[in-house]
């Protein structure tokens, strides 16, 4: 046994920003907490990602850790013009004249997630909570005392609670049995960073192009975040997405879409389907390992759900994990984890409802709804009603998970 067994009543599996979240939470109840982390501390964590920030999610990070949601705002940009086109028209356009939100948090924020990430890791410095990197976990062995944790290079923790937030290969949910199965978008995704250039570049407006009538009549987005632009394509069913990522095509897309000035700034690129899935149960059967974010739930990216409900995973987790870790019996000890459990199951299936409403709307060809979007897109002119709903609709339903104690998902 290592000597770091049982010092930590919480070790954490995974460094993203839902590990990192966790353990800040934590800490913040006063409970000391470890992380285990697979990879090295140098690792490259490339592209946007998670760049939409939710108010709510700040206002988490901001009362886990005083200072970190506020480092967000302030790295962070609010796009403030939200415009949409159909087959090369405009038809919606508004921009505001405010960030929204509540005193100095905004409606949201727009940061690369590795961004997020740098400021996760010196709240976690400064806290003084140690991520052991190279910590790939094997195996995780519970029962009604604890959980044993072993790495693939042989040694082992054992500890109270364990919280698996080791993303959507995890290790932790398939030791716990719990299933993972889901649906898978039919249609690809290219996801593309574009760097910003220096002076007068393209405005800051998030823009969705219907049927791009330049980019072969595909649907495309681009959204603004700190430092450049994040271009979504959406494939046709025929597309070979791989070949759309030639540099070729891509300098083609990008000239189009953001002008010429910009078609050498493609900073990273890569092809997605979207899988919708969530985890049968977020805990085991000792109630002593709960799963958090990506672990627990993959969602389609659309209406921002991923990573903003995995921090509001982080939080409940943590908190049922505090009131657990003093209980003086076991009865209310389970209790609380199954709460958590049952908020959060709750939740998933309520966010991936939700994504699969916008990723329907995308890419299904529900004859009602394109109807619906081809009767829109006719009246925009004359209704901004109209507008607004192909301006609004890609991104699902805004509303938030009946159970949720803090935050919005
Ligand atoms: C293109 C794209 C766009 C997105 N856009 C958004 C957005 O706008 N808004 C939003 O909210 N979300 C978005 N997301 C989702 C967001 O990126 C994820 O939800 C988020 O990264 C999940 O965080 P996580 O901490 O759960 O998992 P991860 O970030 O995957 O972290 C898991 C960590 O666990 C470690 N690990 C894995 N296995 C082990 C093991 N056995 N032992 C120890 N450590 C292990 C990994 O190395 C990793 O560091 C997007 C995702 C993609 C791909």
């Amino acid at each position: 046994m290592s000597s770091d067994s049982r010092d930590q009543p919480v070790v954490v599996v995974g460094a993203g920003p839902v590990g990192m979240t966790t353990a800040l939470a934590l800490h913040a109840r006063n409970v000391p907490v470890t992380i285990l982390e697979a990879e090295p501390e140098d690792r490259d964590r490339s592209g946007s990602r998670a760049i939409y920030v939710h108010g709510s999610t700040l206002r988490t990070l901001e009362r886990v850790h005083p200072g970190l949601g506020m480092d967000l705002v302030d790295e962070g940009m609010v796009w403030p013009t939200r415009r949409t086109c159909w087959r090369g028209k405009e038809v919606f356009s508004r921009t505001y004249d405010s960030p929204g939100g509540y005193g100095d948090i905004p409606h949201f924020t727009s940061v690369p997630q590795v961004r997020t990430e740098a400021y996760m890791h010196e709240a976690l410095d400064d806290c003084g909570i140690e991520i052991h990197w190279e910590s790939e976990v094997e195996t995780v062995d519970a029962d009604g005392d604890g959980v044993r944790v072993e790495t693939t290079d042989g040694r082992a923790w054992e500890t109270e609670y364990l919280v698996g937030a080791d993303g959507g290969g995890s290790t932790v949910r398939n030791e716990i049995g719990a299933t993972f199965d889901g649906d898978e978008s039919a249609n690809s995704f290219i996801v593309a960073d574009v760097e910003e250039i220096d002076g007068e570049g393209y405005p800051n407006e998030r823009l969705f192009h219907y049927d791009h009538p330049e980019v072969g009549g595909r649907n495309v987005l681009l959204v603004p975040f700190t430092g450049g632009w994040r271009l979504d394509i959406q494939c046709l069913p025929d597309d070979d997405p791989e070949e759309l990522c030639s540099d070729e095509n891509m300098r083609a897309i990008i000239r189009t879409v953001l002008g010429e000035a910009y078609e050498d700034n493609l900073t990273w690129i890569s092809t997605y389907k979207f899988l919708q899935v969530h985890a049968d149960s977020f805990v085991d059967d000792h109630r002593r390992v709960l799963l958090a974010g990506e672990a627990a739930h993959l969602l389609a990216p659309f209406g921002a759900r991923g990573m903003n409900s995995g921090i509001a995973d982080a939080d409940e987790a943590a908190s049922a994990i505090a009131v657990a870790n003093r209980a003086r019996s076991d009865a209310v000890a389970r209790d609380e984890i199954e709460l958590f459990a049952a908020r959060r199951e709750r939740a998933a299936q309520y966010n991936i409802d939700a994504a699969g409403q916008a990723l329907e709307y995308l890419q299904g060809d529900d004859p009602k709804t394109v109807l619906r979007k081809e009767a829109a897109a006719s009246l925009a002119d004359h209704f901004e009603v109209a507008g607004e709903y192909l301006d609004d609709a890609p991104y699902g339903p805004h509303g938030a998970p009946p159970i949720v104690s803090t935050g919005n998902y």
